[in-house]
Order: C-alpha cells, then sequence, then structure tokens
C-alpha cells in the first residue's frame, strides 16, 4: 500500500460521524404505531405546562436499530482486541462472572428489603471481606467506595479522623507523594485538607530513600504509596518505608490499583501498609469500561477498623447484618456499594481460587516482560529492568525525528489494536505505558509487539505516515482544545440556506 492509498479515509465509517438520528428526521416518519386507546381520554395539563417548540427526530423503527447498532459496532473493548492501556487493567471479564451477576436472586432484591429477607446477599458481601482480608493481609473491609478514587477518599479521611481523636490532627497536616503517583492520590490529600509533599523518584525509579527521610517530621500525617508504582516497578524499599514512617508516627496509605502483579504473593498488611484500596473492577476483573461502575473497597489495620465507612457487613454465626462502625466517617453510597460488581468480584475470586489467583500475577508479569524484551530495542526504556505487570517505554527517540508518542498511539489505531496510555507517569518524558493483563496469550502479545515494531520502522522512514495517523478510524485527529472549551452539546436546527 502506498502512502496515499493507506491514508485515505475508511469508506465504511467514512463520514459516519456526521450524522445524528436529527439529520435523519423527515417529518411524519415513525417507528411504531400504536392501536387506537380503549380507554377514556383524559384531559390534557393546563396549556402552561406543554410545550410544542420540542424538535425530536422522527424515524422508522429500522433506522432507529441500524442508527445505534452502527454506533455500537464503532466501540473497541477487551472483548473485540487487545487493549494494553497501562494503569487501567483492562483483562478479560470472564463470563461466569456475568452469568452469577445476573442471577435473579441478585438482581431483584431491593436494598431497602428487610434484612431478613437479604440474608444471601449480605452473606455474599461479607464472603468477599472474608477474602479481600485474606488477599491483602489487613484485618477489617468496607465495601462501600464506588471506585478506586472514592477508595482513597475514604482512607485518607479514615487517617484524618484517626489523628484528630489523637489530638494529632493539627499539627499533622501533610501528605508525601512520590511524583511517579496517580493524579487521584495528590486531588485526594489536597481534598481531604492537607498539604501534598512531593517525594522525587531515584535513579532506578524507586522511591528516593533520603528525599523520604528529609521530609518526615512530625508534620507528615501518612504517605500514599502505589506497589508496585506506575512505572510498574516494586519498590524493594518498602518495609523500611513503612518502617521509618511508623517510626515518626505518620501512616502507610496504599494504592492497590496495581494488586493483579502480586495477588498471592505477597500481602499489603504484612509489608507495614495501615489502609489500602483495590480496584475490583481492575484485579477482580469486573468490566469498567465506559468509566463505571466499580468498586473500589477500602482494606484496614484494626486501629482504622472503627472508623470504615458505612455498612460493613457482619456475621453472627448464620445470621448476616448491615452495621455502621463505631465512628465511622460515614457514607459514601447510598444503599451498599456496587452490589453487582461485588458479587462478580466474588465469582471471579472463587472460581480461580488461590491457585488461580496465583497465576493471575505469574501471567501479569510475564507478558509485560515479554513485551518489554521485544519492543526494548525499538523503543527508549528509561528504567531499564525486569518489570512487574506493566511496562513504561518513552517515545524519545522518536521525538527526535519528529513523531510524537501521540503520533505513534493513533497510529496503533490503524493497526487495529487500542493504544497504551500516553503522557503518563509524568516523571516519563513521551510515556508509552502498556499494561498486557494476564488474560493475553503469545498470539495477541506478538500481533501488538509487531505492529509496535513497523511503527517504529515507519517513524524513521515515513514519519509523515505516522504524524497523519489515524486513517482507519471514522474520525481522524479531532480538535480536543476546542472539543473541550467549546463543546456542542445539543443539536440545533440549520437555519434556513444554512447546510446541517
Ligand atoms: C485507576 C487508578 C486509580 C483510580 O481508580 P478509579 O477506580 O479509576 O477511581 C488510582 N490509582 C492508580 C494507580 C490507578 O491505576
Amino acid at each position: 500500500m502506498t502512502t496515499a492509498e493507506r491514508s485515505k479515509a475508511n469508506p465504511k465509517t467514512a463520514d459516519f460521524g456526521a450524522s445524528l438520528t436529527f439529520d435523519l428526521s423527515r417529518p411524519g416518519r415513525r417507528g411504531v404505531l400504536l392501536p387506537e386507546p380503549d380507554v377514556p381520554q383524559a384531559e390534557l395539563p393546563e396549556p402552561r405546562f406543554l410545550r410544542s417548540d420540542l424538535e425530536l427526530p422522527e424515524l422508522s423503527q429500522n433506522q432507529v436499530v441500524r442508527y445505534f447498532l452502527g454506533l455500537s459496532r464503532l466501540n473497541y473493548g477487551v472483548d473485540t482486541g487487545f487493549y494494553p492501556l497501562g494503569s487501567c487493567t483492562m483483562k478479560y471479564n470472564p463470563r461466569v462472572n456475568e452469568d452469577v451477576g445476573r442471577l435473579p436472586g441478585f438482581t431483584l432484591v431491593h436494598p431497602l428489603q428487610p434484612q431478613a429477607t437479604i440474608q444471601g446477599a449480605l452473606a455474599v458481601l461479607h464472603q468477599l471481606q472474608s477474602a479481600l482480608a485474606a488477599i491483602t493481609g489487613m484485618d477489617s473491609i468496607g465495601l462501600a467506595p464506588a471506585a478506586g478514587a472514592q477508595g482513597e477518599l475514604c482512607g485518607i479521611l479514615m487517617i484524618k479522623t484517626y489523628l484528630e481523636e489523637r489530638g494529632e490532627s493539627d499539627r499533622r497536616r501533610k501528605v508525601l507523594i512520590p511524583d511517579s503517583a496517580h493524579g487521584t492520590n495528590p486531588a485526594t490529600a489536597a481534598m481531604c485538607g492537607f498539604e501534598v509533599v512531593t517525594i522525587p523518584s531515584d535513579r532506578v525509579g524507586n522511591t528516593d530513600m533520603a528525599a523520604l527521610e528529609s521530609a518526615l517530621d512530625d508534620g507528615v500525617a501518612a504517605m500514599m504509596l502505589t506497589l508496585p508504582s506506575t512505572l510498574g516497578l516494586f519498590d524493594p524499599n518498602i518495609e523500611r518505608i513503612a518502617e521509618t514512617l511508623h517510626r515518626h508516627g505518620a501512616l502507610l496509605y496504599g494504592d492497590g490499583a496495581n494488586q493483579n502483579a502480586f495477588l498471592g504473593r505477597a500481602r499489603f498488611g504484612d509489608l507495614g501498609f495501615d489502609v489500602v484500596h483495590l480496584n475490583l473492577h481492575k484485579t477482580f476483573s469486573t468490566p469498567h469500561g465506559g468509566g463505571g461502575p466499580g468498586a473500589g473497597p477500602v482494606c484496614v489495620k484494626a486501629k482504622l477498623a472503627p472508623y470504615l465507612p458505612a455498612p460493613v457487613v457482619e456475621a453472627d454465626g448464620d445470621t448476616y447484618r448491615l452495621a455502621t462502625p463505631e465512628r465511622s466517617i460515614g457514607k459514601t453510597t447510598a444503599f451498599h456499594g456496587s452490589f453487582g460488581v461485588l458479587v462478580r468480584a466474588l465469582t471471579y475470586i472463587r472460581s480461580l481460587g488461590a491457585e488461580g489467583l496465583r497465576a493471575v500475577s505469574e501471567n501479569a508479569v510475564i507478558n509485560a516482560n515479554y513485551v518489554l524484551a521485544r519492543l526494548r530495542g525499538a523503543y527508549h526504556l528509561p528504567y531499564d529492568h525486569p518489570c512487574m505487570h506493566e511496562v513504561v517505554f518513552s517515545g524519545s527517540r522518536q521525538r527526535a525525528k519528529g513523531v510524537k508518542t501521540l503520533d505513534i498511539a493513533k497510529r496503533l489505531i490503524d493497526y487495529g489494536f487500542h493504544p497504551p496510555t500516553i503522557y503518563f507517569p509524568l516523571i516519563v518524558d513521551e510515556a508509552l505505558m502498556v499494561e498486557p493483563t494476564e488474560s493475553e496469550g503469545k498470539e495477541a502479545l506478538d500481533a501488538f509487539c509487531e505492529a509496535m515494531l513497523a511503527i517504529a520502522r515507519e517513524a524513521k522512514e515515513e514519519p509523515e505516515l505516522v504524524r497523519g495517523a489515524p486513517y482507519q478510524a471514522p474520525l481522524r485527529r479531532l480538535d480536543e482544545a476546542t472539543a473541550a472549551r467549546r463543546p456542542y452539546l445539543r443539536w440545533r436546527a440549520p437555519a434556513q440556506g444554512e447546510s446541517a
């Protein structure tokens, strides 16, 4: 294929994004014919409550079906292909989770039912609490938070309340956060009223111990640490970090979004963490495309258990009940958390068992290192040693030839892949963060690596081609700044003489 041929837009989807249901509308066209009413006609409300200026699209039934089916076919998901979005753990969601999640006994219960009638659902929550305590080595679990970020908010609010009760909250105003952290970490600390102090990473990507020591004084409330870090590295000093913080009376918060890297191999609780959140929608395979729903349980050592968000599930023999911990920080969601997600996560844990969960972390790490080994000759590897579940490259070599990491990501779309995470973590120039997850086989990894190698060649030989990508997507490069600043949020009828 020549560059010109390749740069032709995909005819199948070329102008798909240009038409809305409004543009397809013709006056009088209908999707359903309603029978004559066989009940007495009712009076309409007063005219001031009625409006006649609503321009709704008028379409036939097959137009509506084709329109929305067409849109759905533009989706890219883990069920359509490899999705190496670093930090997001876009792993396959086993169908058994869905089978169990859809059982009527789970979907038809109401959160306000008397507790005696939802004992099975409460038993599921209780089992999940126990399973997560065993997996993380923590004492108590709160399942209410609806996302990782909300788990963080709960965890830091719990630390704050704990310090208040010890009379230390006026003094301990700082939270230490590594420069590689996910943005939700500093956002959480700031929302809880703490001052964020950034701790640099050392040359190999771990916590700079000297910088940590010098930042520590009796004004530090906690450190928020991601393990393994967003660079995909397991900090070998983790126990020393915990011990150092505790010596200064500070607590260690764990961002557990990357728990799939060491499931069944090490436990947050044993490593010295005081509180950690998990992302069930990442590690425990519940679907999270499109932003939710998710679940971000907080897992704590006994000293923080009285502050857990409500509700928690307590067991008394075979009887389960919803309880509010003694000094709870309160409620974070209307009812009991994302119940459907919690059912799916427990199904995943129970269907894999202890051995299966160990295999998850083994395969996640092997897959990431396979990608590392295949691509390290073509892309710069700023932290050049074995990684955990994800690998962070830099597009700096290609950048020197005028091809940005953004261009590489766009070009991958033409090769049929969802691009990896780019420009994160912030400390890596032109970052390309690949998380293959444990659920991919060698064929998928090879196909992805071949595409990445081909793009590296193109960047050298035909940089223009890469800079113009994507050619196969329904829309090419969007003006993201305009889309964010001056978005069109509603359809407007074209004025006379104006084209739609
Ligand atoms: C995904 C992620 C978060 C945020 O979790 P959400 O469930 O998206 O709110 C926080 N930290 C890290 C390291 C993550 O990867």
